[in-house]
């Protein structure tokens, strides 16, 4: 019998499509997607034709998962892209890569939007040189985004010179230094293609 991975790849299967919620092993033959990409239950392996709300609901419940927030935490980025100017499901998602927990995974620091997530909680991160512990807050064009001086002995953060990151062009990280930059505000080419994202599936769902 396989041995079970934990809910967050239920999530993935559930989604259908990789999430990467648990780091490296995402990139690994281990990941649950490699081995069984079918929704998790008995009738996973079954297709399902998706009505039009089904869709939307899906795609919500992905971009949600992936940004790991909760329902009402996710519709307040919706509220916020709304009142914007632009397009709402370009706003939102700027929005979501804008987050600090996002930015420090983004940039290598943590291998995971959870882990990146419980950095940020343990104050281990400074924003400007100031500890901000809040994974929600919004960073800006010219933050400079650092590991705090008295952690980076820290063991987690010994390695980080070995990691292999794409570096989205809004953002730089050098990890000699262990600091980096807020170059641009993240545009849509931006967002996380790993994510295939379908925005206008939970704009459409929102706006119902
Ligand atoms: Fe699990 Fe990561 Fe694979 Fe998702 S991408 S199924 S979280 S190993």
């Amino acid at each position: 019998m396989a041995k079970y991975t934990g809910a967050d790849c239920k999530l993935c299967r559930r989604e259908g499509c990789k999430l990467f919620l648990k780091g490296e092993r995402c990139l690994t033959k281990k990941c649950a997607m490699e081995r069984r990409p079918m929704a998790p239950g008995v009738h996973g392996a079954a297709k399902k034709k998706l009505t039009e709300y089904g869709r939307q609901l899906r795609e919500k419940q992905k971009v949600k998962r992936a940004y790991g927030l909760q329902e009402k935490q996710f519709y307040k980025y919706y509220e916020m892209a709304e009142n914007m100017n632009g397009i709402t499901g370009e706003n939102m998602l700027s929005l979501l890569e804008r987050r600090l927990d996002n930015v420090v995974y983004r940039m290598g620091i943590g291998a995971s939007r959870a882990e990146s997530r419980q950095i940020v909680n343990h104050g281990h991160i400074t924003v400007n040189g100031k500890t901000v512990n809040i994974p929600s807050y919004l960073v800006k064009v010219d933050d400079v985004i650092a590991i705090k001086e008295n952690k980076k002995e820290l063991p987690m953060f010994k390695n980080l010179k070995d990691v292999k990151v794409i570096m989205p062009k809004w953002l730089e990280f050098n990890a000699e230094k262990l600091s980096g930059k807020i170059n641009a505000l993240p545009q849509r080419d931006d967002v996380d293609s790993n994510l295939n994202i379908q925005e206008h599936l939970i704009i459409e769902l929102y706006s119902k």
